[in-house]
């Protein structure tokens, strides 16, 4: 049961990828408004349901391990629906295990230290899952589809010279393989919207009074440069994808499916990490026992001495009862 649905995340998945050392065109490679042809709205929503659920669990055993650390890059055009599955695949999860951190325009003590320094100070520690709701993947897209912002980095003539994305795509993947090596997960994931969609977003946001506040006239003027974008991504994935930390693109024109491709890329991820809750040695079992016998001999008169193995052991009678085909009254229907 658990391997058919990790089965079926990695097949799910697969065709998302974007294998290390290939290169990528993105118009031509990836379809924005895929959805893969075994699924229909009604499975899917089971399917992101189910992948909440399993998110829930391994976050809790990531939690308690407290070994491993999980970062998810978030990365898209503007509306492609980053917020959105934020809020829908992390719902459900303890929210002291998980930390958001959005990324604007830098201050000027960030442009004060070395680029990737704003994002350094974000990271995840063992135990928690950090969402960068975009990230330092800003430094080789927006960057660079308008150079001038580099100029305002204060960065030495070699360091903004001839190479410069060559040599940050280098320094993006070092960082990241150094981060995996020491227990944190770098998990990539790209938003494709085709440019029809996000002209369909864009009017929601003027239309509707409560989405007024999302829209910025500079996202529309942002268009302009749909062409460089699409290059600079295609630069992105085709050179940082690598082993320790894969790109997935995700299909963003049908936000449910993009929501639940983004569960299957987290599911999968920590299905690798497989986390487990700490074994209890023999000293900590003695310490429980008696524990328990301190506890129990605490009990008010006539209180049961520990209720809740009382209900445990109902509960596995009930099972038992079930079992041999005993009815108790509460199941007519069994
Ligand atoms: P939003 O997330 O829609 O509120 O917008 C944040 C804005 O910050 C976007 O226009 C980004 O392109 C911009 N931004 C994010 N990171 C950087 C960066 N490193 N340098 C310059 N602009 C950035
Ligand atoms: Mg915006």
């Amino acid at each position: 049961m658990a391997e058919n649905r990790a089965r079926r995340i990695a097949k799910l998945i697969a065709p998302l990828r974007v294998e290390p050392g290939t290169k990528v065109t993105l118009a031509k490679d990836f379809d924005p408004a895929y959805k893969a042809g075994f699924l229909n709205k009604k499975d899917g929503e089971e399917l992101l349901q189910g992948g909440v659920e399993l998110l829930v669990e391994y976050q809790a055993r990531l939690a308690a391990q407290d070994t491993w650390g999980m970062l998810v890059c978030l990365q898209a055009l503007d509306a492609g629906g980053k917020d959105g599955a934020i809020r829908h695949v992390l719902s459900g999860i303890n929210p002291q295990g998980v930390h958001v951190s959005g990324f604007k325009v830098p201050s000027a003590e960030e442009l004060n230290h070395d680029y990737l320094w704003r994002y350094a100070q974000r990271l995840p520690g063992r135990g928690e899952i950090g969402i960068f709701n975009r990230s330092h993947y800003e430094e080789v897209l927006v960057v660079r589809v308008h150079p001038e912002i580099l100029d305002r980095q204060n960065l030495p003539a070699a360091a903004k010279g001839k190479g410069v994305w060559e040599r940050r795509y280098q320094e993006i993947n070092d960082w990241e393989h150094y981060l995996s090596d020491n227990g944190f997960k770098v998990v990539k994931l790209f938003l494709n919207l085709s440019r029809e969609q996000q002209r369909i977003r864009f009017l929601k946001r003027v239309d509707l009074p409560d989405k007024n506040w999302k829209f910025s006239a500079n996202d529309a003027k942002e268009r302009a440069y749909w062409d460089d974008y699409q290059k600079a991504f295609s630069e992105m994935l085709s050179n940082t994808s690598t082993p320790w930390a894969p790109w997935y693109v995700i299909p963003a024109d049908h936000k449910w499916f993009a929501r639940i491709c983004i569960s299957g890329v987290l599911a999968h991820t920590l299905m690798d990490i497989d986390p487990q809750y700490p074994k209890v040695d023999a000293a900590k079992l003695k310490e429980l026992a008696e524990t328990r016998v301190l506890l129990e001999a605490e009990a008010p008169a006539g209180a049961e001495p520990d209720p809740f193995a009382a209900s445990l052991a109902a509960e596995a009678a009930k099972a038992e009862a079930k079992k041999h085909g005993g009815s108790n009254g509460d199941d007519p229907g069994l």
